[in-house]
């Protein structure tokens, strides 16, 4: 039985990309009399707005597609992503990063969560200075040369069978809890995967570059190990992405144009698009 999860961040209104990616797992989920989540990743309170956690409830329900239990927020599981942190720290596998985003200019360019491939390692291995911790916002990263040495490179199960192996470039010392949250992207990701038997993660293939560091998570902290079905994403006919400022229709304005979405979500699920999209790697 397989469990899987739709997870995205209720920073705008879904798009097809969205809807594809949801009812890929919706499908996989019920062929198998399995359960779908959804999970509302929300750490990003500067980005993140209640209205679009709305949307993103109401577009799921156009479109047929019922997840199995209240949904997860992440703002509402701090404690729980504290602990995993404190349990890399205590093994002394994060470190505190004094850097600003200035200073590392590559990682405004990361397009989900710093995967630390850029970071210099400025802070790396600076003798602990409490007083510096309580007085100066910093952010916690993994060590990962000292996470590698202890696990070894990690590696992955596509759902088609196809085994992944992450090399050491794949892997940098990303940020896992920030200045202004206590969390970060992978490491929310992985506790709550696991905290919700996740046993299918299906994203797109732009996440892929996250899946290395946060396998080796899994492995650091005991999680068990998903397979995951990195789909490709849904493009416009000319193989730009969809994004908001190339003008992609939301999910909002297709229902208003009379668009059936069960019978849309139905379609996307097995690898059909609309007119005028196609699927792709960009
Ligand atoms: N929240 C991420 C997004 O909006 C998805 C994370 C994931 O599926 O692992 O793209």
């Amino acid at each position: 039985m397989t469990t899987s999860r739709f997870a995205p961040s209720p920073t705008g209104r879904l798009h097809l990309g969205h809807a594809y990616s949801a009812a890929l797992g919706h499908q996989r989920a019920r062929a198998s009399g399995g359960r779908f989540l959804l999970r509302v990743e929300d750490l990003d309170q500067s980005r993140s707005r209640p209205e679009f956690v709305d949307g993103i409830e109401e577009d799921l329900r156009w479109l047929g597609l019922r997840w199995d239990q209240p949904p997860i927020v992440q703002s509402e599981r701090i404690e729980a992503y504290r602990e995993a942190l404190s349990r890399l720290r205590a093994e002394d596998l994060i470190y505190p990063c004094f850097c600003t985003r200035a200073d590392i200019v590559q990682v405004a360019a990361a397009p989900h969560g710093d995967p630390g491939l850029f970071y210099p390692g400025t802070c790396r291995g600076l003798p602990d200075d409490p007083e510096r911790r309580a007085t100066t916002p910093h952010s916690w990263r993994l060590d990962s040369a000292k996470a590698v040495a202890r696990c070894g490179l990690p590696g992955w199960q596509e759902e088609d069978g196809t085994a992944f192996e992450a090399t050491s470039a794949d892997i940098g010392d990303a940020i896992l809890a920030r200045k202004d949250a206590p969390a970060a992207y992978h490491l929310a990701c992985v506790v709550d995967d696991a905290a919700t038997g996740v046993t299918l993660v299906v994203r797109g293939t732009d996440l892929r570059p996250s899946t290395p560091i946060q396998r080796l998570l899994q492995i650091l902290l005991d999680l068990p190990e998903p397979t995951y079905l990195h789909h490709p994403l849904v493009l416009h006919e000319n193989g730009r992405r969809l994004a908001k400022r190339d003008l992609a229709p939301t999910l909002a304005a297709m229902r208003d144009t009379g668009v059936d979405g069960a019978h849309l979500a139905k379609m996307l699920a097995t690898g059909v698009v609309p007119g005028g999209f196609r699927l792709g790697t960009p």
